[in-house]
């Protein structure tokens, strides 16, 4: 293997390192949490350094020898970084030629004076070291990102920072560059050519416009092709806004409902009065119910304020909605001012993509507002706090030569469905399509009351859920109970131009709704299509009699709970004979049924099918009688029968 390029975004808030191979960019380590390394660095008294998630959560004991956003100071200033340093715990003075240095005080010895840089390198070391571990050999070139709008000192102090560490930074990428690149755009033949980025992470905002410029054949006659690149048109956006701002407005408020709690207990306990330690939980709390507020409509907290008191709330979404509307249309503004300023160069058509990057992109409202503006749905799929590195590894792939023969085709090269009953699948839109492509189909629920359903979406040709790739799965919940078969859920399933899946069901009745974004060829290669292929032309019969069987379970069991009710209810109005043979057919269906759920094979699914026919016919006469006795004495029900309809 040659030597490997790495991808690392170095962020303000967390840094991640990342590698493009064969089957396309993926975050070291692999194990999913610890892959966020958070950018914070302490300077202990001997000389050592502590990095990332343990400097972080020491922070508030440490503030003046934990390092925190040192990526506000790299390149700059001390003028420059003045309204910076208002922000930062730890001392800033003033190094040669003025740039901004930290100040580590160390007892009674003098200050260690140390630059960004190398606070920057404590972070990288720790990232190369990372990546050592992950891939079993040395890592001596990176890929950096950097923000758009950084200059030429910032992205040479960046490039220092990588030497200090032993690493050669072979390139220094944009930030909304390489989330572009992370989703594959300038890969494809019939590509979106403008793109917005909108990143809010820990304590920065900023918004990119994005232009491709193809891959074009330079005409000097040799075949050969200039590449595609991007040029970033524009960019606006806020240095001091981001998630930070949320988790303290939390603080704030709990900080705020504790006193007014003590006031009431007549205690008189003031906010001064909190101790350091409480005011550290009051902040991870916060944090904690903003990132659950992302998933679940409300979340709840209980915190010890001292051995006689407990402060205990319930967070709705409603309200962190409310609180931090004030900053997304901050946000909106500067993304007005972005299209403003790029307005003359993209012409009339305007933003094609846009996509989210930083962790605070999670918040469902943030979505919202951005979708709202740019009226498209955006791009979510890869995490929003992985995808810079990710495309960091993509342009480091790019430059090493590495082949990654992650799939970028304009046809669909496997079908797309979702699961449904008895893990048999749907398929929604077909292979070979050519994208963009949409395609809806109508579902419901094959049990009374249910109010979630859950969405798997699969890709395969297989005809059974198991031998299908699951792309990933969402819920619709809070649906109102109905009985089975009422729900009206309508999934629509649509690839963009660039392969990005957007799935939504709604259901109709209730007006729920939910979405899910992926991307259905993400680490897959051309063989392994291949092989998936082959493998459903030689399971096809056995799949599609497993289906069969399914189905029919499925349909005789509504089948066998509605003649049951309904014999109960009108089975005088039959005759007897009549009455006995339904009996007769229901216990032979009911029989065949239950071996079919124990094993599909042991069914002859003819057999069954024409079992089942026979009830359905059989029961006709119970139908009219039942429908007669409705129309005779319309009661409670008729409203429920009227609105199934
Ligand atoms: P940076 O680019 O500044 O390094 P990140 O992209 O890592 O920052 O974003 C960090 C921010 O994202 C933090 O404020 C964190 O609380 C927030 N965040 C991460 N996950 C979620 C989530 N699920 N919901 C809301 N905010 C989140
Ligand atoms: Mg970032």
């Amino acid at each position: 293997m040659p030597e490997p390029i790495v991808g690392i975004d170095l962020g303000t808030t967390n840094s991640l390192v990342a590698l493009c191979d064969e089957r396309g960019p993926r975050i070291l380590p692999a194990e999913q949490d610890r892959a966020l390394l958070p950018s914070v660095v302490r300077f202990e008294p001997d000389g050592s350094v502590t990095v990332g998630e343990e400097a972080k959560d020491q922070a508030v004991q440490f503030p003046l020898t934990t390092v925190s956003s040192v990526k506000r100071l790299m390149g700059r200033s001390i003028e420059d970084a003045r309204d910076d340093v208002a922000y930062l715990s730890y001392r800033v003075v003033s190094g040669e030629h003025n740039t901004a240095r930290v100040a580590i005080p160390r007892g009674d010895a003098p200050d260690r004076i140390v630059s960004p840089q190398e606070v920057s390198a404590h972070i990288l070391r720790e990232l190369k070291r990372r990546a050592e571990a992950a891939l079993g050999c040395p890592v001596r070139k990176a890929v950096v990102t950097a923000p758009a709008y950084f200059d030429d000192a910032q992205r040479q102090a960046t490039r220092d920072a990588g030497r200090l560490a032993g690493l050669d930074v072979v390139r220094i990428v944009n930030e909304p560059t390489a989330a572009a690149l992370a989703y594959g755009l300038g890969s494809t033949s019939r590509d979106v050519r403008t793109i917005a980025v909108y990143d809010l992470g820990g304590g920065t905002f900023d918004v990119s416009i994005l232009r491709l410029t193809p891959k074009t054949d330079d005409g000097d006659g040799d075949g050969g092709d200039l590449p595609a690149f991007f040029q970033v048109l524009s960019t606006a956006g806020d240095t001091h806004l981001g998630g930070d701002d949320l988790d303290f407005a939390l603080v704030a408020l709990f900080t705020r409902e504790i006193a007014e709690q003590a006031g009431r207990g007549g205690s008189g306990r003031d906010l001064g009065a909190l101790s350091p330690q409480t005011r550290r939980a009051l902040l991870s709390f916060a944090r904690d119910v903003k990132h659950r507020l992302s998933e679940a409509d409300e979340a709840r907290i209980e915190i010890r304020v001292d051995d006689s008191a407990t402060y205990s709330r319930t967070v709705t979404r409603a309200e962190l909605d409310e609180l931090m509307t004030p900053w997304i249309d901050k946000t909106i503004r500067a993304c007005e001012r972005a299209l403003h300023d790029a307005r003359r160069q993209i012409g009339p058509s305007g933003i094609e993509a846009v996509i989210m990057v930083g962790g605070s992109t999670r918040i469902p409202l943030v979505q919202r507002r951005v979708g709202a503006f740019f009226s498209l749905q955006p791009y979510t799929a890869l995490d929003p706090d992985r995808v810079v590195a990710l495309g960091a590894s993509v342009q480091a792939a790019i430059i090493s030569g590495t082949a990654t023969d992650a799939l970028l085709l304009d046809v669909i090269p496997l079908s797309l469905g979702i699961e449904t009953v008895g893990g048999a699948v749907a398929k929604i839109i077909l292979k070979n399509t050519t994208v963009p492509a949409r395609a809806q189909e109508m579902f419901s629920t094959s049990v009374d009351g249910q109010t979630s359903i859950k969405l798997n979406i699969v890709q395969g040709e297989r005809e059974m859920v198991e031998d299908c790739r699951s792309l990933g799965e969402f819920h619709l919940r809070g649906l109102p109970p109905m009985p089975a078969g009422i729900p009206k859920l309508r999934v629509e399933l649509l690839v963009d131009a660039s392969g990005i899946l957007n799935v939504s069901a709604v259901e109709e009745r209730s007006g729920r709704r939910a979405q899910l974004q992926v991307i259905p060829n993400h680490g897959l290669t051309r063989e392994e299509v291949e092989r998936i292929e082959r493998e459903s032309f030689a399971h096809a019969r056995e799949d599609m009699a497993q289906h069969r069987v399914v189905d029919l379970v499925v349909n005789s069991e509504l089948d066998l709970k509605w003649i049951g009710d309904t014999l109960a209810r009108h089975g005088d109005g039959l005759g007897a004979d009549d009455r006995a043979a339904l009996v007769a057919l229901v216990d032979r269906l009911r029989d065949i049924v239950v071996r079919a759920k124990a094993d599909w094979r042991a069914v002859d699914p003819d057999a069954f099918f024409a079992a089942k026919d026979e009830l359905d016919h059989a029961s006709i006469r119970l139908q009219e009688v039942a429908i007669t006795a409705t129309l005779r004495e319309p009661n409670e029900r008729g409203e429920q029968i009227a609105g199934a309809s």
